[in-house]
Parts: structure tokens; C-alpha cells; sequence
């Protein structure tokens, strides 16, 4: 028979290990809580990130975005990202003035290896440039499915900064990186192939007529506009065919380009049409001069391109608006009819 002191005592123990077994499972709880919390936080900053970039869709300035991100959040003090351009790692944006101590990036490029996450912390410094300290480094690839798409590197000046966790964060984040840096590319390209003519890498008509309406809407000025006819270009495709066309298009909308300032606005017009439109021209004489020595440039360059060599022509009409005609299609309709009147004068000439 057990007394009172042993059933009280064993009440108590088993009372004890009651409790015990309580508060351990109660501190397991917690900590899967707090672990909880954790991801908790890192997807909501993962969304906030998300909707951060996107904002920046199609700005040039998405990769210093998130290179000040990286920053702001990891609490770093250097981060540089890379982006792979010509199967090169290409240093893009970095607070650092020298990352030759970057050795993945230097590997990366020497032979396409595959790049690995690394943790790097090391009581010495590791920076080659020693007006910095570093001593915490994370070197993280960004990859998109099985595609490189660059790397971001994080680094401290403390020893021990970066830990496992940052890695954790960091391997989430670049996944998102890699969406919105894949989304920002396919913007861009969308953005300019609805500019861009694709044979002459000019504007094309419809992106002509955005631009020059919404500069007239801002800015009441006088309106210089020059149509360009390429000469017997039917007879020049029938000679040499429709492939030396093509590249006789090419390098005619690059000697007017490169004739031109930089804010005149130059557009494929239709087949061989091009228009352009210039800013601040006062005096028509000098309108004249400087298309009319596009004209001689033109007329004197021979044009090569496999085993053929030949030469072409362009008339221009110019247009200017007067105290009457003021619109954009007014002004249009007088350069196409002095371009009609160049032709009809006998071709390579300028006529206003
Ligand atoms: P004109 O001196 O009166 O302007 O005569 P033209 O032969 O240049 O004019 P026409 O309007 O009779 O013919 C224009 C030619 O331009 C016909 C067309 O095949 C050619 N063309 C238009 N676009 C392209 C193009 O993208 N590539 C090539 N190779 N030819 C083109
Ligand atoms: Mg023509
Ligand atoms: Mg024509």
C-alpha cells in the first residue's frame, strides 16, 4: 500500500512532467510561430517588391531599383547586379567602384559554368580595392527556368553579417527578380517593334504622328516637314532584285539619319517614302541647304552589298507652314505635292 507521501508524491510528479511536456510543446508552437511570421513577412515583402518593380515596367531604371532594394532591405552596405548580355555576365548597377573581387562573375566568364548560390565571410578583407571593407558576401544567380539572367552579389563590411536566412530570402527574391526582369524585356521589345519599322530601324508612320502630335499640342511652332522619295526604285529592284531594295532602304535611311540632329524625327513614310520632321527651322534656306546635301551624299554613294555595286537618287518635297496653312496633314499635303514637282523636274532634287 503506498502512503499519502508517495501518492502525493507521485501526483506531483506526474503533475511535473505534465507540465514539462506542456511548456515544450508550447515553445515548439512558438517557434513554429515565429517561423511562420518569417515567411509571412518575406512573402509580404516579396509582393511589395513585386508591385514596387512593376511600376517601373519598360524604365530604364529597373536594375538601380533593385539594386537600392537590396539595399534597403537586407540592410547591405554594397550590392551590385549583373545581367547577362552576349553569354557575359555584364556589371549593370553597384555602389561599389571596384568589383574585381566578384569571382563567380570572373569564372562565369571565362567559360559558361553554371552558376552556384555562395556564402562567403572572412575575417580579412576581401575587397581588392582596400579603401572598402568587405567581409560578408553573398553571390546569388538569377536564373529564369534553366536560363541565366544575371546575379545579384550582397556585401557587408561586417564579418558574419550574411547568414543562411539572407539566402533564404534572397533565393525567393530572385525568382521574383527573374519575372520582372523577363517581363521588363518583353515590354521593351513589344513597346518597340510597335515603333520601330523593322527593315530601316526608323520610326514608323504611326509612331511619326504620335510623336509630332503630342510636340505640337505642348509647342505652337513653325512645322518643317520633308518627304523623300527614293528615285526608279521599281527599276532598281528589277535590275538587281528585291534584296539589294531592301539594303539600298537600309543604307538610305541611315545617311539621312546620321545627316540629321539628333531631334529631328525621321520615318518610313510607306515603301521607299520617308518623312521627316524637323524642330526650330526658321529660314527655308537652310532647310534647303542641309536636305539638299543629304540629296549630293546620297547620289554620290555607291551602294555594295554582295557582288553588286550601283548608285540611287532621292527627290524631296519640303513643306513649311505658312500664316494659312497650319495643320500637320496641310503641311504634309504641300511637301508630297513639291516632291510631285521634283519628280516631274527630272528627279534628284529638292523642290519647296
Ligand atoms: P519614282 O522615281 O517615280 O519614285 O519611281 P519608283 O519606281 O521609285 O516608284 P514606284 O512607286 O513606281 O515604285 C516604288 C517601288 O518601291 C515599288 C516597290 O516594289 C518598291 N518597294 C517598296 N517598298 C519596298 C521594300 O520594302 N523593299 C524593296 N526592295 N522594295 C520596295
Ligand atoms: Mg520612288
Ligand atoms: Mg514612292
Amino acid at each position: 500500500m503506498l502512503s499519502l507521501q508517495d501518492n502525493y508524491n507521485q501526483l506531483k510528479n506526474d503533475y511535473e512532467s505534465y507540465q514539462k511536456m506542456a511548456e515544450g510543446i508550447i515553445q515548439k508552437q512558438n517557434a513554429k510561430i515565429m517561423e511562420l511570421d518569417k515567411k509571412l513577412d518575406m512573402m509580404s515583402l516579396i509582393v511589395e517588391i513585386s508591385e514596387y518593380i512593376n511600376k517601373g515596367l519598360g524604365s530604364s531604371e529597373i536594375v538601380s531599383m533593385i539594386n537600392d532594394i537590396m539595399i534597403g532591405i537586407l540592410g547591405v552596405t554594397y550590392s551590385s547586379v549583373y545581367l547577362v548580355q552576349n553569354r557575359k555576365l555584364r556589371l549593370k548597377v553597384s555602389n561599389l567602384k571596384d568589383t574585381n573581387h566578384h569571382y563567380p562573375v570572373k569564372e562565369f566568364n571565362e567559360k559558361i559554368l553554371k552558376l552556384e548560390i555562395s556564402i562567403f565571410n572572412d575575417i580579412e578583407n576581401i575587397s581588392e580595392d582596400k579603401s572598402v571593407e568587405i567581409h560578408s558576401s553573398i553571390f546569388m544567380p538569377i536564373y529564369l527556368k534553366n536560363n541565366i539572367l544575371g546575379a545579384i552579389v550582397v556585401e557587408h563590411n561586417r564579418y558574419n553579417y550574411l547568414t543562411q536566412e539572407h539566402i533564404k530570402l534572397l533565393t525567393a527574391l530572385s525568382n521574383h527578380l527573374a519575372i520582372c526582369l523577363e517581363n521588363n524585356s518583353l515590354y521593351n521589345k513589344i513597346k518597340q517593334n510597335s515603333q520601330i519599322d523593322g527593315l530601316t530601324g526608323l520610326y514608323n508612320r504611326s509612331y511619326f504622328f504620335s510623336i509630332v502630335e503630342n510636340k505640337l499640342r505642348d509647342y505652337k511652332e513653325k512645322i518643317t516637314v520633308i518627304m523623300i522619295d527614293i528615285d526608279d526604285f521599281k527599276k532598281c529592284n528589277d535590275t538587281f532584285g528585291h534584296q539589294y531594295g531592301d539594303y539600298v532602304l537600309k543604307e538610305i535611311s541611315k545617311i539621312i539619319k546620321e545627316n540629321l540632329r539628333k531631334d529631328d524625327i525621321i520615318a518610313r513614310y510607306g515603301g521607299e517614302e520617308i518623312i521627316v520632321y524637323m524642330f526650330d527651322m526658321k529660314n527655308v534656306n537652310d532647310i534647303y541647304r542641309r536636305m539638299n546635301y543629304i540629296r549630293s551624299v546620297i547620289e554620290e554613294t555607291v551602294i555594295s552589298y554582295k557582288n553588286i555595286q550601283s548608285n540611287v537618287t532621292v527627290s524631296m518635297g519640303i513643306g513649311i507652314s505658312s500664316k494659312t496653312d497650319t495643320s500637320l496633314e496641310k503641311i504634309i499635303e504641300k511637301a508630297d505635292q513639291n516632291l510631285y514637282k521634283a519628280k516631274e523636274l527630272g528627279k534628284n532634287r529638292v523642290v519647296f
